[in-house]
C-alpha cells in the first residue's frame, strides 16, 4: 500500500528526474515520443500482473477473460488502422517483432537482403553482431552516392544476384519514402517474400501521410513508440497467409508470456492513431521536419559545411550532414545538449569519420509534434539548431530552449496522478 515515493525513493527520485528532463528540454531524438496520460495508466495497470501464453480464447492459463478482450481489442484496432489481414500484438520490442518475421519466413542459413545499417539500415536487418546477421547469410543494398537515395536498379541488381529468401525495406535513418511497389516486383522477379519494416513511419503511414506498406508486403513490422506515439513495443502485420506462422513464431517461437499492461497501452495508442487529432499531429511532424530541412540548409549555416542529406525530407526526420564541417557529430550531438535539444549523432552514408563520431546528426519531430509544436515552434527550433551548429552563444540558445519548452508544457499535473500519492 506504500506509494514509490515512500517505498524506494530512489527510484522515484529517478522518475522525477527524467520528468524533468522530458519537460525542461527539446526531446528530438527520432525514435523517440511522449505518450499520452491514457497509455501510462494502461501500461501501469494490473494487468502486468497476468499470465497470458496463447492467443485470445486459446490460452494455457486461466482467468483470461479480461486480457483476452484487451488483446482483441488490440489486434481489431492494428488490422482496421492499417488495413492488414491479420495482426500479432505480441512482440515486446521492434526487434523481437523482427526475430519472429525473420523466425516465419525463413530457416537459419537462408538468405536475408536489407539495407546496409551503415546506409541506415536496422541492427535487426542482418547486422553483423545481431541474431540476424548470425543465423542468416546477409546482403545488403546501400544508397547511391550521388544523391543518398535508395536506387532500385541497385536493388533489382543485388537481389538478381543474391537470390534471397527475404528482401526487407524499411529504415532507421533514412529521410525518403521507399518505393514499395518497385520492392515487390523485384521480390517478385527473384522469388522473395517481401518484408516491411516501418517501425519508424508507421504514425505517418496511420494518418494516411506516407505510402503504405501493407498492400505490397507479405509482412509488415513495426514498433509502436515512434510517431506511432505508443508504448515501447512492436507488432507485426500480414496477410492471413502467415497468420498461424507468425503466430506460432511470436510463442512459442520468441516469447513466453505476453505483456499484457503493455498490450493494453498498444490497444489505447491504436485507438488514438485512429482520430482526426492524431492525424493533425502527424502533419505537423511532416510540417516540422521539412522547416527543418529548409532552415539547416540556409545560407549562414551551409558556410559553416552544414547540410541534410538527400536535400530535404518526407518524413519525420533529417539527417544533418557533417562531411564538410569541422563539427562531428559526436561533438554536435554534445553542443544541443548543452543548450537543451537532445538529438543522436549517426553515421552517414559513406561517412569518413569513426563510428563513435560520425559525421551526422539524426534529428526528429515526432516527440514535439505531440507536444504541441507548429509551424512558428519549429522554425524557431531550427534557428536554435542552426546557431548553435554555427557556434552562436550557448547560454542564449539555452534561453530559446528553455522559452519553448515553457510554451508547450508537458504531462501537466503528472506529479499528482503518476509518482507521489
Ligand atoms: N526496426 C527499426 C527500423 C528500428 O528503427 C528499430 C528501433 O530503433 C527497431 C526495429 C527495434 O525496435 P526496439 O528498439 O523496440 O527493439
Amino acid at each position: 500500500t506504500q506509494s514509490l515515493g515512500e517505498l524506494d525513493p530512489e527510484v522515484a527520485a529517478a522518475l522525477a528526474g527524467e520528468l524533468g528532463r522530458e519537460r525542461d528540454t527539446l526531446e528530438m531524438i527520432a525514435s523517440e515520443n511522449f505518450v499520452p496520460r491514457a497509455v501510462l495508466q494502461a501500461q501501469g495497470s494490473v494487468l502486468t500482473n497476468k499470465y497470458a501464453e496463447g492467443y485470445p480464447g486459446r490460452r494455457y492459463y486461466g482467468g483470461c477473460e479480461h486480457v483476452d478482450i484487451v488483446e482483441t481489442l488490440a489486434r481489431d484496432r492494428a488490422k482496421a488502422l492499417f488495413g492488414a489481414d491479420f495482426a500479432n500484438v505480441q512482440p515486446h520490442s521492434g526487434a523481437q517483432a523482427n526475430a519472429a518475421v525473420l523466425m516465419a519466413l525463413m530457416n537459419p542459413g537462408e538468405k536475408l537482403l536489407g539495407l546496409d545499417l551503415a546506409h541506415g539500415g536496422h541492427l535487426t536487418h542482418g547486422m553483423r553482431l545481431n541474431f540476424s546477421g548470425k543465423l542468416y547469410e546477409v546482403h545488403s543494398y546501400g544508397v547511391s552516392k550521388e544523391d543518398h537515395r535508395v536506387d532500385m536498379d541497385e536493388v533489382r541488381k543485388v537481389a538478381l544476384e543474391a537470390k534471397p529468401k527475404v528482401i526487407v525495406a524499411g529504415w532507421s535513418a533514412y529521410p525518403r519514402h521507399q518505393d514499395f511497389a518497385a520492392f515487390r516486383s523485384i521480390a517478385d522477379e527473384v522469388g522473395a517474400y517481401l518484408w516491411v519494416d516501418m517501425a519508424h513511419f508507421a504514425g505517418l503511414v496511420a494518418a494516411g501521410l506516407h505510402p503504405s506498406p501493407v498492400p505490397y508486403a507479405d509482412v509488415v513490422s513495426t514498433t509502436v513508440h515512434k510517431t506511432l506515439g505508443g508504448p515501447r513495443s512492436g507488432l507485426i502485420l500480414a496477410k492471413q497467409e502467415w497468420a498461424k506462422k507468425l503466430n506460432s513464431a511470436v510463442f512459442p517461437g520468441q516469447q513466453g508470456g505476453p505483456l499484457m499492461h503493455a498490450i493494453a497501452a498498444k490497444a489505447v495508442s491504436l485507438k488514438i492513431a485512429g482520430t482526426e487529432e492524431f492525424k493533425k499531429r502527424q502533419e505537423r511532424t511532416l510540417s516540422g521536419a521539412k522547416i527543418l530541412a529548409e532552415r539547416l540548409t540556409g545560407a549562414d549555416v551551409s558556410g559553416k559545411g552544414v547540410s541534410v542529406l538527400t536535400g530535404g525530407t518526407d518524413v519525420h526526420l533529417v539527417l544533418v550532414d557533417l562531411r564538410n564541417s569541422e563539427l562531428d557529430g559526436q561533438q554536435g550531438e554534445d553542443l544541443l545538449h548543452e543548450v537543451g535539444i537532445t538529438v543522436n549523432r549517426n553515421a552517414i552514408p559513406f561517412d569518413p569519420r569513426p563510428p563513435m563520431v560520425t559525421s551526422g546528426l539524426r534529428i526528429g519531430t515526432a516527440a514535439l509534434a505531440t507536444r504541441g509544436f507548429d509551424d512558428a515552434a519549429f522554425t524557431e527550433v531550427a534557428d536554435i539548431i542552426a546557431s548553435t551548429l554555427a557556434g552562436g552563444d550557448v547560454d542564449a540558445q539555452r534561453a530559446r530552449v528553455t522559452a519553448l519548452a515553457k510554451t508547450f508544457p508537458l504531462y501537466e499535473g503528472l506529479e499528482d496522478w503518476r509518482l507521489l500519492g
